[in-house]
């Protein structure tokens, strides 16, 4: 793209939000905000904890502080399977990312495109 003001071409850098664009002759910049896809999502997603999972300690109070269940309640999703949270595709995706690595078995419903 090219400077507003001087029609030289402009530096684009990606932030996490955010396309920043600035000219390097005039210094003219400006800030474009976008959505992503995963942020214009209204899908609400559900996390549904497969049954037989191991119940350690540790595990579980990683689930209970992302769910907001308390110990007991979080060990029975453990073992028994159900659904642990509801929200939108990009807290789903969070979360999925923290049961990932303490290999906690999920799935999510409706099938989650991210
Ligand atoms: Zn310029």
């Amino acid at each position: 793209m090219k400077c507003l003001r001087c029609g030289s071409e402009v530096l684009s850098e990606t932030g996490n939000s955010e396309i920043i664009m600035k000219c390097p002759k005039c210094g003219w910049a400006a800030v474009t905000t976008y959505m992503s896809e995963i942020e214009e999502d209204i899908t609400h997603y559900s996390i549904v904890v497969e049954r037989g999972n191991s119940a350690e300690k540790e595990v579980i109070r990683l689930i209970s502080g992302l769910s907001g269940m308390n110990f007991l309640e979080t060990r029975n999703l453990l073992t028994n399977g159900g659904t642990m949270i509801v929200d939108c595709a990009t807290v789903i995706k969070k979360i999925a990312t923290d049961l990932d690595m303490v290999g906690v078995r999920y799935h999510i419903e409706p099938e989650f495109p991210y």
